[in-house]
């Protein structure tokens, strides 16, 4: 199969070419390096069936051409990351939602079947766990950046779900749930790089808030492998799934349990959201899937627990120098 995968070279898209790379799909990636970084697919840049592409999703000229000759595609080109959201809320919003417009319009002009990531951030502040795919959504007010992409990301998914029901178009949404593993920065925020890094250098850990929200991190490579077998599913399309592990630590334990783990005597300290992000930041407290759906459609349990996770993440670190 020819697939296209934009955003190519994040830290999912890599390992996500990688998979495909390895099954024997020629795989072109698509990434303006926003986000994206040259080490990540610097492992498949020598494999003959792999293409890179240099650009941004919102040249349709080029998405044209790149549709047109690809078979499937995982639309993953986005801007990610809490930190990252509330620097550049401009970039979030025209990023996420022209950039998902582009694709779907192109994708249907050449009826290719797409895959869309969503987040599990389009549940909101909503307190009743698991969240399952068809529960209500609860969002902050507007004047707090933060919710820009989670409605980014929802207006992505109704302009999916539109584009289906209108033309036919083969597409399937995902919800990622703090997806984690080797090669995911620190930089635009997310939580366990950084408690990694931190720790390795034996630098202060910094938990944001009183540290009693809770998380569920999942492994790049389930996410992976969830990703091609709902693309291989024909009962997935039009459907919206969660794709998430059930296993829930706060952010606190979660300091607690890498400080240990790296044998670090980093410490540990608590920072007031409005420090850490913007004044009245608004964090979710809990956020934990119902992967009912995506079990009952392609058999889907996560496969890693969170101490592998956290294994992984630190002896990925440590290869690289801590950095
Ligand atoms: N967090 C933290 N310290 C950090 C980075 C993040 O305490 O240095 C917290 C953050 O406030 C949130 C959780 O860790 O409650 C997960 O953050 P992340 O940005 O990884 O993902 P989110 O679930 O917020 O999208």
């Amino acid at each position: 199969m020819r697939i296209l995968i934009t955003g190519g070279a994040g830290f999912i898209g890599s390992h996500l070419a990688e998979h495909l790379l390895g099954k024997g799909d020629h795989v072109t990636v698509v990434d303006d390096f926003s986000t994206g970084r040259m080490e990540n697919i610097h492992g498949l840049m020598s494999n003959p069936r792999f293409t890179l592409v240099r650009d941004t999703i919102l040249n349709e000229k080029l998405m044209h051409i790149l549709i047109e000759k690809c078979d499937l595609i995982y639309h993953l080109a986005a801007a990610v990351g809490v930190k990252l959201i509330i620097e550049k809320p401009v970039h979030t919003i025209s990023t996420n939602i022209a950039g998902t417009e582009v694709m779907l319009d192109i994708a249907n002009k050449f009826n290719r079947k797409i895959i869309i990531m969503s987040s599990s951030e389009v549940y909101g502040k909503n307190v009743r766990v698991p969240f399952c795919e068809n529960d209500d959504r609860l969002m902050g007010a507007t004047i707090y950046s933060r919710w820009s992409y989670a409605c980014s990301k929802a207006i992505d998914e109704f302009l999916g779900l539109a584009y289906h029901r209108q033309y036919g178009l083969p597409v399937i949404i995902v919800r990622l749930f703090n997806t984690v593993g080797p090669r995911q920065v620190g930089q635009y925020g997310m939580v366990i790089p950084r408690f990694v890094q931190q720790a390795l250098a034996g630098e202060t850990i910094t938990v944001y808030g009183d540290g009693m929200q809770s998380r569920c991190f999942t492994y790049v490579s389930d996410v992976v492998g969830a990703l091609v077998a709902l693309m291989q599913s024909d009962k997935a399309v039009g459907e919206v799934f969660n794709i998430g592990s059930q296993e829930e630590i706060t952010i606190i334990d979660l300091a607690r349990k890498i400080k240990s783990k790296t044998g670090s005597s980093s410490p540990i300290e608590k920072i007031p959201y409005s420090q850490a992000y913007e004044k009245g930041f608004d964090d979710m407290l809990r956020r934990v899937p119902s992967i009912e759906k995506i079990h009952n459609a392609i058999g889907y349990t996560p496969k890693y627990s969170l101490d592998q996770i956290l294994d992984s993440v630190i002896d990925y670190y440590r290869s690289i120098g801590g950095r």
